[in-house]
């Protein structure tokens, strides 16, 4: 029955959600085509003309953003859960987000326990991981140190902690993240990230802690429960 509860939950979330993503999807969809549209006019000029295509390649960007953020959790999945060994998938999200981190000059440290395994759809776990660590690393747009690490808990759990020495939040601030839509980063934010992070952590039976300092940085603290093969062999 509790099960059965959860899952309808799931299910209104997601379609609530599915229902605005689609929406600001639409938006910047709506405009690049706009703005092509007034590319077809041969007789503009050259500064209008880069102008129009720098516009509609933010747009694109935009909506592109949105997805990354977001569609991986509303996407129907098969909804299998598997055995995710956590050191080996952090690496893989690590290694997705290198670019990104060099772009702005971050430094990603790592210190990953081997040997730890959770239970959880692996595609959720990476846009779990990669929101987190891209919000770090939009926190230090001037470039600065990542740490990621994981490590065993004495209750059966796994820790995994991303730190960033970033802009911080302030307490307001910290007391809205996960909020649907908030973001302090005006058209470059979707304010979905954190959510989908705060959903996605939840379906695993784990709990997330989050420490700001403003100029200072941010650690956030996940705890999953480890995976128990006796248990789940019976
Ligand atoms: P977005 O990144 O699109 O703004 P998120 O849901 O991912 O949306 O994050 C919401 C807000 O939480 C961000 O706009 C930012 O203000 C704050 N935030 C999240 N992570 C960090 C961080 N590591 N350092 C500072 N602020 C953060
Ligand atoms: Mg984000």
């Amino acid at each position: 029955l509790h099960k059965a509860v959860l899952k309808s939950d799931k299910i209104e979330v997601v379609s609530q959600l599915a229902a605005s993503v689609s929406h600001e999807v639409r938006n910047p969809l709506t405009v690049t085509r706009g703005f092509l549209q007034m590319l077809k006019d041969p007789s503009i000029d050259e500064e209008k003309r880069l102008y129009y295509l720098n516009t509609a390649i933010d747009e694109l960007d935009r909506a592109e953003t949105i997805i990354k953020d977001y569609l991986n959790f509303a996407k129907p999945q098969s909804n299998k859960a598997s055995l995710i060994s956590v050191k080996e998938e952090v690496e893989k999200a690590l290694e997705l987000i290198l670019p990104y981190a060099n772009h702005f000059s971050v430094n990603i440290k790592k210190d990953l326990m081997a040997g730890m395994n959770i239970s959880g759809e692996t595609v959720k776990f990476h846009q779990c991981i990669l929101n987190i660590i891209k919000n770090g690393i939009e926190a230090m747009p001037n470039g600065g140190d990542l740490v990621i690490s994981c490590r065993e808990m004495a209750n059966n759990h796994v820790s995994i902690t991303i730190e960033d020495t970033g802009c911080g939040m302030s307490p307001q601030q910290l007391a809205k993240i996960g909020e649907p839509y908030f973001s302090t980063k005006a058209e470059k934010g979707t304010g979905l990230g954190m959510m989908v992070v705060n959903n996605i952590i939840q379906e695993m039976g784990g709990t997330m802690d989050v420490k700001s300092k403003l100029n200072e940085g941010t650690i956030f603290k996940i705890t999953l429960p480890l995976y128990d093969t006796e248990k789940r062999e019976t």
